[in-house]
């Protein structure tokens, strides 16, 4: 099996589940008891925080709040704000986010609130004037991700950041990192961020395990009321394992940002450059530069794919399509349409994601089969005279 889907979930790091082992085991005691038995618990919890504060470079640890996954994390920073500043009606996001992120706008729109989305160009870039205009002094929020998950674009959260704070000082800056944990370096305070959401399952530690920075400037009304844990900010026994893991996680990211920059980013160029080298009718949706180093997201023009995927999977190769099949209709990826990806190549684009177990061999073995796939389903696809004006095209 080789697992080019990485922007989906990771594999659990052994050195993660090894550091998570005694918690869930013998160590199970709640971190807020007082006996001595909890001693261990709380200690791993505070240790965790510790880590995960310096992961992001957080000034404080009490900035750090523990959560189930990334969507938890930008549930609790969305709503906490607006439900903190309830006069405020006005929100900015993109047209590139998660649906974690869009589908709530959606929710909030039906309560009340404007919600502008920002656009970005054939690259996958944001339209900065546009954000810049949109802001107002009735903007409570802006929320934009760091990277985007479908083609890796990285959007500059320092320049975003400061347009936000010329333009409006009381607006506050929600940033989704779930796709750049582990892949570039991570400087809360030298972005400008007020709040940040991670997760775990992106970065080798478990699903089921997220963070959330949130200032100490920012106030928010918690999402999950019960008891006081998180300095009262997101009710819930902490999962104490499970952030151990987070924690390792972030670690070992740390210590691997180097590798992550350098070997994964030339296998995933490898594998672009061959694939594009070699395959007549593929196209990079994005720009080279800008991106997270792990992934591509190529489109192959006038086939399915959802048919390179199976052929994909026959041969033991994981990666992920740009579209989604609901209720029996193929709906074309939200982020390749913003980006106005032609419409002959936004079905068949497939997003590759590599991570630190990539090897060499299995690029070389990927770079040796895509062409064949695709020469096996372009010559079954309908569109035989216009494949033929694309070959001749690019064979000039
Ligand atoms: N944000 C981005 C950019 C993501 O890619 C994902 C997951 O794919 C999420 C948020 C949601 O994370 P989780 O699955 O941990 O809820």
């Amino acid at each position: 099996m080789i697992y080019l889907d990485n922007n989906a979930t990771t594999k659990i790091d052994d050195k993660v589940l090894e550091a998570m082992m005694p918690y869930l085991t013998t160590e199970y005691a709640n971190p807020s008891s007082i006996y001595n038995f909890s001693k261990k618990a709380s200690n791993a919890l505070k240790e965790s925080r510790g880590i995960i504060k310096d992961f992001l470079n957080a000034k404080d640890e009490k900035e750090i709040i523990f959560t189930s996954c990334g969507s938890e994390s930008a549930n609790t920073a969305i709503k906490g704000v607006l439900n903190y500043n309830k006069g405020k009606k006005h929100i900015i996001t993109t047209k590139v986010e998660h649906p974690c992120v869009l589908n709530l706008y959606q929710v909030l729109e039906k309560q009340g609130y404007k919600v502008d989305y920002i656009g970005v160009n054939s690259n996958g870039d944001l339209d900065l004037e546009q954000l810049e205009a949109a802001i107002n002094s009735d903007t409570a929020l802006v929320s934009i991700m760091w990277a985007n998950n479908e083609t890796g674009v990285i959007f500059p959260i320092q320049k975003i950041s400061e347009i936000i704070k010329s333009k409006n000082p009381e607006t506050k800056f929600f940033v989704d990192a779930v796709q750049v944990a582990g892949k570039i370096p991570m400087d809360v305070q030298e972005m400008g961020i007020d709040l940040l959401g991670i997760s775990g399952h992106k970065f080798h530690a478990p699903k089921g395990v997220g963070a959330l920075y949130v200032n100490s400037k920012t106030l928010i009304t918690p999402l999950i009321v019960g008891g006081h844990q998180e300095r009262g900010k997101r009710a819930g026994t902490e999962n104490v394992p499970y952030i151990v893991g987070l924690a390792k996680a972030a670690e070992l990211a740390m210590d691997g940002l180097k590798y992550e920059l350098t070997e994964v980013k030339r296998l995933r160029d490898k594998l672009e450059t061959n694939i594009l080298k070699n395959i007549y009718n593929s196209r990079l949706n994005t720009g080279v530069s800008n991106r997270v180093p792990n992934t591509s997201n190529i489109g192959f023009e006038y086939v399915e794919g959802e048919l390179i995927l199976l052929h994909m999977s026959d041969l033991g190769i994981c990666a992920s399509s740009g579209s989604a099949c609901t209720s029996g209709s193929l709906e074309p990826s939200h982020v390749l349409r913003a980006m106005n990806v032609p419409f002959t190549a936004i079905h068949g684009s497939i997003r590759f994601s590599l991570s630190r177990y990539t090897t060499e061999a299995e690029i070389d073995y990927v770079c040796e089969q895509m062409p064949k796939i695709i020469e096996k389903i372009t010559a079954i696809s309908p569109y035989q005279d216009e494949l033929a004006a694309l070959k001749a095209l690019k064979q000039k």
